[in-house]
């Protein structure tokens, strides 16, 4: 497994981001569906949403279980403790493509093996569902870990 931070941010905050998202990922993904993941975070000020979770390329998008995504953060909330929760939510949703449980099709998303209902709001879709119940137990959790348990009194700066 290889998570790399792209960006010019200190060297501590993006310790911590590699930190959150490993334990994210160890919990969410067998030992063989970590091996050959790669992903790297990237952050855009012009996001019009928290996060972002995409594959790195292309042609990947209909792959069977996904290797190589990359989570864009909104980079407007960087100075603040939001951004590990988005990164959170959006390591869910990378364990989900990792393990094959999310998969996009040319014509449809499939949760599970089943069609996701295009009629489903966004935050009915049960990948959203489950990336919202676990995005704050993952990171208390992880906050309660040795890398973790300094963010309590932590603000991450530029
Ligand atoms: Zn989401």
């Amino acid at each position: 497994m290889l998570i790399a931070v792209r960006s010019n941010l200190k060297k501590e905050i993006k310790n911590k981001m590699i930190s959150l998202s490993s334990y994210v990922l160890e919990k969410m993904l067998t030992e063989e569906d970590r091996e050959n993941l790669r992903v790297q975070i990237v952050f855009d000020s012009k996001l019009d949403a928290d996060g972002y979770c995409g594959m790195t390329y292309d042609e990947d998008e209909y792959m069977k279980k996904q290797t190589d995504m990359t989570v864009t953060l909104n980079r407007n909330y960087i100075t603040t403790d939001h951004i590990y929760r988005i990164l959170s939510h959006e390591m869910v949703h990378v364990s989900q493509y990792a393990s094959g449980r999310l998969r996009e099709r040319p014509t449809c998303t499939i949760w599970e093996g089943k069609k996701i209902s295009k009629k489903l709001s966004y935050r009915n879709r049960p990948e959203e569902v489950e990336a919202w119940y676990l995005e704050g137990r993952l990171l208390g959790a992880w906050k309660r870990t040795k890398d973790g348990s300094v963010l309590k009194n932590f603000q991450a700066k530029k």
